[in-house]
């Protein structure tokens, strides 16, 4: 008999009544600002194509950057494939496979190959001696990704970047305000690429931005992301059109103006998820390097079946049926993805043991203590009581 998840009744009653919980709770900041902001766009008459609010938005992202140049575009996906199109990378690029889709993508789109590489096993990030392995005179580019905030070895991937003549940029979508050695995520490589959309910690509904001390790449940027028009009002280039509107500046700005506070309310959400959660086996809060600083955007579970008995996607379930939607960042990894995999399948062996055991739990500013609370107490009863549940489960859903 087929039974619904619910009916387990492992932790009381129905949660209809609960608010549902996500990752990545947009994060709008003061909503009056906003529409001020709005407001004031829409009487200047001025909406799209290099806008003061968007002008605004990259001055105030560069200052925190400390980069020379920052480039808005309408979302980071065009963002990475700008800046491998302005670049003139060709053939394959390196990257992790423990990351977004839009990573490949952004290189796939455009006629490059992209060539997934291992990561460390603690960090989920590129493992330096794994990349060197895969270079080869093909390679145009290593694209790193600061996984959950936390910086990719970016000196290490300067050094290799350098010796072997290749590109190397960053996909920063997790990483605004964080640092890497006590410098801005934002200036490392010959770029990096930021997201705003609506789930990240600064956000502007749909947006991105590169950042870079390169000008001469900033200036093809600012003419790659308006078809190729560049500052002569000639078409030198084969553009696309990957502008900033001055809605998602204002939302941008917005959203920018808040992030002291919600880094510090996220600080203080992962802070509770770590104690309520300490001590119960098989169960990891992934901890922040503290000489860092971080957004603390991402509050990420590591599960261990073995441990826990309880595998990650029933605990998954379990929490959904609770109305907390937690989300698999990232699995399966790119390279299991239809659209990636190969036959046979490339195996990474740190990527796949990482992206089996990944959850990540809502958390943001409209996530309550209360709220964290209980989901802490839905993990730690569902961890304990792993193989009672998997058992359970057996019964109740046919495989
Ligand atoms: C969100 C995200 C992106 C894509 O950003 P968009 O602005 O939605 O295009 C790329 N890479 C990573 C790692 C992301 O998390």
């Amino acid at each position: 008999m087929k039974r619904a998840l619910t009916d387990l009744a492992v932790f009381g009653g129905p949660a209809a009544f609960l608010r549902p919980l996500l990752v990545g709770m947009p994060t709008v900041g003061d909503r009056a600002r906003f529409l001020a902001r709005l407001e004031w766009a829409l009487d200047n008459e001025w909406l799209t194509n290099g806008g003061p609010l968007a002008t605004e938005l990259e001055g105030r992202i560069a200052d925190i950057t400390g980069v020379r140049y920052c480039v808005a575009t309408c979302n980071a996906t065009a963002a990475l494939q700008l800046v491998l199109r302005a670049s003139g990378v060709t053939g394959q690029v390196i990257m992790p496979s423990l990351t977004f889709a839009a990573t490949p993508h952004s290189a796939s789109w455009i006629g490059l190959e992209p060539v997934f590489c291992d990561v460390d096993p603690v960090t989920g990030c590129l493992d330096p001696a794994r990349v060197a392995e895969l270079i080869t005179p093909a390679t145009g580019a290593i694209v790193g990704v600061h996984l959950w905030g936390r910086a990719a070895p970016v000196t290490e991937l300067e050094k290799l970047a350098a010796e072997h003549g290749v590109k190397l940029f960053f996909d920063a979508a997790h990483a605004f305000g964080c640092t890497s050695g006590d410098r801005p995520i934002g200036g490392f490589g010959n770029a990096e690429v930021f997201s705003f959309h609506a789930t990240k910690t600064v956000m502007s509904f749909e947006g991105g931005a590169v950042t870079t001390d390169d000008g001469e790449l900033a200036e093809q940027l600012v003419a790659l992301r308006s078809f190729g028009i560049d500052r002569n009002k000639s078409v030198t280039a084969v553009g696309m059109n990957a502008k900033m509107s001055e809605c998602s500046a204002a939302m941008g700005l917005t959203s920018l103006d808040a992030f002291g506070e919600t880094r510090e309310r996220n600080r203080e959400n992962h802070a509770l998820y770590r104690s309520e959660l300490s001590g119960v086996p098989g169960i990891e809060v992934l901890p922040f390097d503290e000489s860092e600083r971080n957004n603390h955007q991402y509050v990420i579970l590591l599960t261990d079946h073995a441990v826990t008995g309880l595998h990650r996607d029933r605990l998954q379930t379990l929490l959904q049926a609770e109305k907390v939607f937690p989300q698999l960042y990232f699995s399966p990894p790119c390279h299991l993805m239809p659209a990636y995999r190969t036959d046979p399948p490339l195996r990474l062996e740190h990527t796949e043991r990482l992206s089996e055991r990944v959850l990540a739990l809502p958390t943001g500013p409209s996530v309550s203590f209360e709220d964290i609370r209980r989901v802490s107490s839905i993990i730690r009863l569902a961890a304990e009581r792993g193989e009672q549940i998997d058992a359970m489960w057996a019964g109740a859903v046919p495989a």
